[in-house]
């Protein structure tokens, strides 16, 4: 958290942003050497169980410190790395990561879940259940400590194999989010055509729950057929009090948010329950 917003300009521009086109450039110039640089890390943001009030795992979420730029947001270098297929090696990369996090957790005595973002394009090789099967394997961790988020749209190009490869993974026990449902493409198509055990209503609509009546209807209509499909419903970008307290009124089962906890580096994040956030109001 302590690092994020924050930029830091070297040599491209002392005391400047760097023109659009030449941070872009340098971007796509430094992409390939960002694992090998030890400039990738993993932050973790906690999961709220509405129901016990307790710790449902984490998000993890890609951070890159360019050493001469700063701060790269995933927003601005995923679509990039999914163009040039740099993202199968950085997705091999945050597979590994997240295992072996999960590792010490369960050493620790404190495990938690944790869900990874995987990039429609990995889907394409038809190799991602072997890949986490081989991962899990090698940390020697369960399977069902493992979920994965998926972002619907165009660039899932082949929905039958996708489907598959989903259904092969919940066979496994790893949780197969739909993310950021309520967004560009999402669709009732994809509700049918892909098998899953966890859907993420988009931060956009959790904006507005508490000021539009019509979000509010839609937000407990989704929650009440996800529920009754038997897939569980999370709540993205929960910022304020207001929002999770409908949240829990519908009947949503888990939330997450700035209001619960920002993204944190493994040293700095805690375990977060509904009574810590409350005694903060
Ligand atoms: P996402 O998976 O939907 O992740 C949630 C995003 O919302 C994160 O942005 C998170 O920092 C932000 N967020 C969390 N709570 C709040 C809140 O209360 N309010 C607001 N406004 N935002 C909140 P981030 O970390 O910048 O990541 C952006 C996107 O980049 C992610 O969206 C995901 O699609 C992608 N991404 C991140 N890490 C990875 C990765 O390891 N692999 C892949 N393929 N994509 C990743
Ligand atoms: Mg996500
Ligand atoms: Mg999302
Ligand atoms: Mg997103």
């Amino acid at each position: 958290a302590k690092q994020e917003g924050k930029r830091r300009i070297g040599r491209i521009g002392p005391c400047q942003e760097p023109a659009p086109f030449a941070r872009q450039a340098h971007i796509r110039r430094r992409l390939p050497s960002a694992i090998d640089d030890s400039a990738l890390t993993l932050h973790y943001q906690a999961v709220l169980d509405l129901a016990t009030g307790g710790d449902a795992g984490v998000e993890a979420l890609l951070r890159w410190h360019d050493r001469e730029i700063g701060p790269v947001a995933p927003d601005e270098f995923i679509p990039l790395a999914e163009h040039t297929g740099e993202i199968l090696r950085i997705g091999a990369w945050v597979l590994d990561q997240a295992c072996a996090q999960s590792r010490s957790w369960i050493d620790a005595g404190t495990p938690r879940k944790i869900a990874i973002n995987v990039s429609p394009v990995q889907f394409a090789a038809g190799t991602l259940p072997a890949d986490i099967r081989a991962a899990v394997n090698r940390h020697g961790i369960p399977a069902r400590m493992l979920e994965i988020e998926i972002t619907e749209g165009r660039a899932i190009a082949d929905v039958p194999s996708a489907a598959s490869q989903l259904r092969e993974l919940i066979s496994m026990g790893v949780g197969v989010a739909l993310d950021d449902y309520g967004s560009a493409y999402s669709s009732w198509a994809m509700l049918r055509a892909l098998p899953l055990t966890t859907l993420k209503i988009d931060k956009a609509f959790i904006r507005d729950i508490d000021s539009e009546p019509h979000t509010e209807t839609m937000v407990r209509g989704l929650i009440q057929t996800l529920n009754a499909m038997g897939v569980r419903v999370t709540a993205e970008g929960v910022e304020r009090q207001e929002q999770l307290d409908i949240l829990r009124d519908l009947g949503c089962n888990t939330a997450q948010g700035y209001l619960i906890s920002p993204p944190m580096s493994p040293s700095e994040i805690r375990m977060i329950t509904l009574n810590n956030i409350e005694d903060k109001q």
